[in-house]
């Protein structure tokens, strides 16, 4: 998809499976084992948009009850003081 990193100008794309964390309104949806292309110099992360598409489809669904999440975890959260 890039010829090289839009980020720092390194040609060495290569393709990965990472995990990504979509957020909408406070709410999230982890997703794991999403494909996207990685530069190996920074680490920047390319999605294609239609990987992006399906995954903001998949948040909506799970939060509209139309699809149950492969499995929930619980999250801790906490003010920094
Ligand atoms: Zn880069």
């Amino acid at each position: 998809m890039n010829a090289s990193c839009s980020f720092c100008g390194n040609k060495n794309i290569r393709n990965v499976k990472v995990q990504y964390i979509y957020r909408h309104d406070g709410q999230l949806l982890i997703v794991n084992g999403v494909p996207c292309e990685q530069c190996e110099y920074c680490g920047e992360q390319y999605f294609k948009a239609e990987v992006l598409k399906k995954i903001e489809s998949d948040f909506n669904q799970v939060y509209t009850h139309r699809k149950k999440a492969d499995r929930e975890i619980r999250v801790p959260v906490e003010q920094y003081a």
